[in-house]
């Protein structure tokens, strides 16, 4: 078992160096997808640091190469690189660019794949779960950012892959991708071994906000403490900070880091404010996110200044609060 996992992780390994070499390389992946990567504003350090790479749009490219050295098809096909259907055998990953996920120590667990075709679905393609890729403890870019999260005393957490890219890019390395989904408890503790900070970077659409909402109740009640920061509608870190530079876009960071419970409050009492029922409604959401917060000292300063910005009573607040509490159990 054990051993069959290792063979996954040098298949895998070996699949990194075959799509990094053939976008360095090859001319296919040197036009397509290096081109890509150029094109977007990725420079070499980014694009060595990240070990990315290119996916040739072939049938069997990898699958053939990694035979030839003695890999066997059954780990290839474990650890989702390739597909077997009926007696046929393909390359999961074709013509796409490719990032390589890797884990807390640096090996390459599963892959992200992005189109380069403008309407092609999906546009990132990702590993299957393996034995050796569990996608719920997992977050992109732990790896690299560990050490600066660590010294930062911060994490932040973005969507995708280049927002990634684009911060570290920018000199701001502290950063991780959920990609796309909103956090798990494995992921949360595994930030939780750097760092007790989140800020929390999600797109400018609606959905990105809808996900920020969502998921953080759970980080609150992990302990961490949450920070939001909302992006101009439209744009992405990565996107935001190719229009403003990486001067201007740390410094948006610093001057637009919200609390999450305030940003929550406000955000949900927008439209709410001539609506009682819609109020009160949102009221209850507010103090179930603040009945989360472990530690009592952080959550009476909570209580206040929602008790402010909702016009209700302190003690009603504290007294729903412990009710919410008090059910739970
Ligand atoms: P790009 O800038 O390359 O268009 P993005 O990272 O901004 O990509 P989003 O659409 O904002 O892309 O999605 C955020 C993240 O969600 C992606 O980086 C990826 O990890 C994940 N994701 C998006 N679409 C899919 C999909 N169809 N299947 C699986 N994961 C996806
Ligand atoms: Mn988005
Ligand atoms: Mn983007
Ligand atoms: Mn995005």
């Amino acid at each position: 078992k054990q051993e069959r996992k290792e063979s996954m992780m040098i298949a895998l390994n070996y699949a990194k160096d075959f799509f990094v070499e053939t976008m360095q390389k090859n001319e296919e992946g040197n036009a397509v997808g290096l081109g890509y990567f150029r094109e977007r504003g990725f420079n070499n350090q980014i694009i060595s640091k990240f070990d990315l790479g290119y996916s040739l749009n072939e049938w069997n490219a990898l699958e053939q190469n990694a035979l030839k050295k003695g890999y066997q098809a059954d780990i290839l096909a474990a650890a989702g690189l390739i597909m077997q259907k009926n007696d046929r055998q393909y390359d999961r990953f074709r013509g796409r660019v490719m990032f390589p996920i890797h884990d807390l120590s640096g090996r390459v667990i599963a892959f992200g794949a992005r189109t380069l075709k403008k309407d092609d679905k999906p546009k990132y393609l990702n590993s299957p779960e393996t034995e050796v890729y569990h996608k719920s403890d997992v977050l992109y870019g732990i790896f690299q950012g560990k050490n600066p999260i660590r010294l930062k005393d911060n994490c932040f957490l973005v969507e995708g892959y280049t927002d990634v890219l684009a911060m570290h890019q920018a000199g701001i390395e502290n950063v991780v991708a959920s990609s796309g989904t909103a956090l798990t408890e494995g992921q949360i503790k595994l930030i939780k071994r750097f760092t007790n900070n989140i800020t929390v970077l999600y797109d400018g659409d609606e959905a990105g906000i809808n996900a920020s909402l969502r998921g953080t109740d759970l980080i609150l009640e992990q302990g961490l403490d949450v920070r939001v920061v909302l992006f101009p509608e439209g744009h992405d870190p990565d996107s935001y900070c190719r229009e403003v530079g990486s001067q201007r876009f740390g410094e948006y960071l610093e001057a637009n880091a919200k609390d999450f419970i305030l940003f929550k409050t406000e955000s949900l009492l927008k439209g709410a404010e001539n609506d009682p029922i819609k109020r009160a409604n949102v009221t209850r959401d507010i103090v179930q996110s603040i009945s989360k917060i472990p530690d009592p000292i952080k959550q009476s300063v909570f209580y206040k200044e929602c008790s402010r910005l909702l016009g209700i009573e302190e003690e009603i607040l504290v007294d729903e609060g412990r009710k919410l509490k008090s059910k739970e159990i």
